[in-house]
């Protein structure tokens, strides 16, 4: 089939027409032939299958059973009559039930006669009931013999309305299978499709349509998933491989002076084998011709901070500058001192950069990293300031990503004629499967270790009802010498209610934590700025014993001597939000422990997310769960939204046959990466293809 055909207009096909091409367009995005044939149904109803009563589950899925009605009756209701069939086979009894059309029905039916009822099935009362259910004799049924699996297409309140039912875009696909008489271009190569035995392309597009069988379907839905996520795949690396040609970047071929007395004599501990592997992928990275673009993820307290270190002191035994920068002045002030604190007599300047910065002192700032004077810039958004200059800026590292924006990062790489190498690290760990798909076009590297001798926090869950409990558990720790914070969740769009939670809690706290014996700092949200950073600072300098805030505090703060975390109405926040505000605590050589605290009203969701949190320190598991909990749109959050518009497949439930999708993509780029040997023709025409009518990755910007 020529694929152009399939870029006919939709109203050509027979039996549409403009009135409905324009709905079909509007409705579902259908524009083209090649569109239809890309809507896939979204379940099928199986009237292959029989089920017997015994056989009834409690799942929603439509079932198909054969049995007698032995007993017809009406009950009254305070909201009208209902009729209700007892309705038996061999194994047991169920109901059928009507609300409407009661009279015909109950003039209609016969008993004891056999029928084959279809519909869903509800769990009431202890019996299974059938509400409406398609009724067919099956004296009938039998000579009518439906062997075939009918397919349920996605339908909108329009479309039924403008009367474009199931049936009707049912009778459009087999027109369309008429018109083109069912053949379509293949768009994978022989050899995969020998390899992964999959269904050869029309074969697919005909059984996901017409599926004869399970089993059918399930080849079907397998080849074109694959297909699917094959050539996401292809192009995310296309792109790559593209980015890593054509974007030059400085070469620090050098590992010089710096980097090594710092290893060998200033290192205050042993690396963990994560941070070695990292740092060698970052090495290579930088020593290629090509820009750095990469994502470090690690989970909180696993030691990005000596991976950034160590990486800038690269770009400076290279003869280059490196800044680094953090979301909030906090972050960006500890970092500094951090900083300062490890890189103490090995030779480089270092200079922090924020707004509270006095502008007497940026000057000289601003002045030696023009002249070069100046080797790393540590600071918030004010780096990004028109005025920041520098002689030559060859590295730049972004601390906790989802607070920068991307524009913000493209601001960073106009600061040189040649981009400077960037390196973004997150505590966030986006699930696998999400950044195969969509930073598929990112380098990643992923700590996936915690530095020894760190104690795992314990977590657990406790009613409200158990508060005196939690407290007489807080005084304990705080007399050993313990911080504790207690976090109160600060959602938008109750924030007057929330605040009053916050404020009632922290009356209630400093009642029963009465000064002098116990100090309370506060911080949320309606401070001000400098007020938020004077009650943080008394807390990170121990003059005060509990942090009383909203989750302002979710991002990178480092108290190393805060060994307990209580949420409270912790049902409320989301199972990443959870995890960050754990990593608040474990980050001494004590104990600590995480509390969450709830009410005893719990969705199951919410069950789900505590369970977790108390089963699990690991972050990338608890990712996981989450995005099987939220989907991924959700998860991505606006940032990304709508990326995720795929056809078939599921990135979720479909984990394994992205793997195996990328596995393939990367192997055959590698070998052929543009796609000359004859073999690989087909992928290119079709990659071509999709490229030319955007079908299936219109969402990639
Ligand atoms: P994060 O990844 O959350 O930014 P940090 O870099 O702040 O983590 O490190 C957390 C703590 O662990 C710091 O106190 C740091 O000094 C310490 N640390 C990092 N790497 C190691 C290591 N290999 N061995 C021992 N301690 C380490
Ligand atoms: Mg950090």
């Amino acid at each position: 089939m020529n694929p152009g055909f399939l870029q006919t207009p939709i109203a050509y096909l027979k039996g549409v027409g403009p009135n409905r091409a324009e709905t079909l367009q509007s409705e579902l995005g259908i524009h083209t032939y090649q569109d239809l044939i890309n809507l896939f149904p979204n379940r099928y109803i199986d009237k292959t299958q029989y089920y017997t009563i015994g056989q009834l589950q409690r799942s929603n899925a439509d079932v198909q059973v054969v049995g007698k009605i032995i007993h017809i009756k009406t009950i009254e209701q305070k909201k009208g009559k209902r009729l209700v069939a007892k309705f038996k086979d061999e194994t047991g009894e169920m109901e059928l039930v009507w609300f409407r059309g009661q009279k015909w029905i109950r003039e209609n039916l016969k008993l004891n006669t056999p029928y084959v009822v279809f519909g869903k099935c509800n769990w009431f009362n202890g019996i299974f009931s059938m509400p409406h259910p398609e009724m067919e004799l099956l004296s009938e049924h039998e000579k009518g013999l439906k062997l075939h699996m009918q397919p349920v297409y996605p339908s909108t309140e329009k479309l039924s309305n403008k009367g474009i039912t199931n049936r009707v875009i049912n009778k459009l696909m087999q027109q369309l299978f008429l018109e083109t008489k069912g053949r379509f271009s293949e768009t994978l190569s022989d050899k995969l499709l020998y390899e992964l035995k999959l269904m050869p392309k029309s074969e697919a597009l005909y059984n996901i349509h017409f599926p004869k069988s399970q089993e059918l379907l399930a080849k079907a839905q397998f080849r074109l998933k694959f297909e699917e996520l094959f050539y996401i795949q292809m192009q995310l690396i296309a792109k790559n491989m593209l980015h890593k040609k054509k974007i030059k970047g400085f070469c620090f071929d050098q590992v010089g002076n710096l980097f090594n007395t710092f290893y060998t004599s200033h290192l205050p501990f042993e690396l963990t084998g994560a941070q070695k592997r990292v740092i060698k992928e970052i090495r290579y990275d930088l020593g290629s011709n090509a820009q750095m673009n990469r994502l470090l993820q690690g989970d909180v307290g696993s030691g990005k901070t000596i991976v950034a270190v160590m990486t800038m002191l690269l770009a400076i035994d290279n003869g280059f500058q490196a800044c680094l920068m953090a979301p909030t002045e906090i972050l960006a002030n500890q970092h500094y001192n951090g900083i300062k604190d490890l890189l103490k007599g090995v030779g480089v300047t270092c200079e922090l950069l924020t707004g509270s910065v006095k502008k007497s002192a940026r000057k000289p700032i601003h002045e030696q990293l023009q002249s070069g004077g100046l080797h790393i810039l540590i600071g918030t958004h004010a780096v990004l300031e028109d005025k920041v200059q520098f002689k030559n800026l060859g590295l730049a590292i972004i601390d906790e990503q989802h607070r920068f924006g991307v524009a913000q990062r493209s601001k960073l790489w106009h600061k040189n004629q040649i981009p400077p190498h960037i390196l973004v690290m997150t505590a966030t760990p986006i699930p696998r499967t999400l950044a195969m798909s969509l930073y598929g076009d990112l380098d990643i590297s992923v700590i996936d270790e915690l530095p020894p001798g760190r104690k795992p926090i314990k977590t657990v869950h406790r009613y409200d009802a158990n508060r005196l409990k939690v407290f007489q558990f807080l005084r304990d720790e705080i007399k050993k010498g313990r911080q504790v914070y207690i976090v109160y969740p600060l959602i938008k769009e109750s924030e007057a209610l929330d605040y009053k939670d916050l404020m009632d809690g922290y009356e209630s706290i400093a009642r029963d934590f009465p000064q002098p014996q116990f100090q309370i700092s506060i911080v949320h949200g309606q401070m001000k700025p400098a007020d938020k950073d004077h009650e943080m600072e008394r807390f990170v300098k121990g003059e005060t014993q509990i942090m009383v805030a909203t989750t302002v505090i979710e991002v990178g703060v480092n108290v190393p001597n805060a060994s307990v975390m209580i949420v409270e109405s912790a049902e409320r926040f989301g199972l990443s939000q959870l995890h960050q505000l754990r990593g608040r605590v474990g980050r001494g050589a004590d104990q600590s422990f995480c509390i969450l605290m709830t009410s005893h009203k719990l969705s199951s969701e919410a069950k789900t997310r505590l369970e977790t949190m108390v089963r699990t320190n690991d972050g990338f598991e608890i990712a996981e769960v989450d995005l099987k909990l939220r989907g991924p749109g959700d998860i991505m959050g606006t940032q990304q939204s709508g990326t995720l518009n795929l056809k078939i497949a599921d990135i979720v439930k479909d984990n394994d046959i992205l793997k195996t999708a990328r596995y393939y993509a990367l192997q055959l780029l590698k070998d052929d990466p543009s796609l000359e040997k004859p073999e690989n023709l087909v992928v290119r025409h079709a990659y071509a293809q999709l490229v030319k009518y955007k079908n299936i990755w219109n969402y990639i910007s």
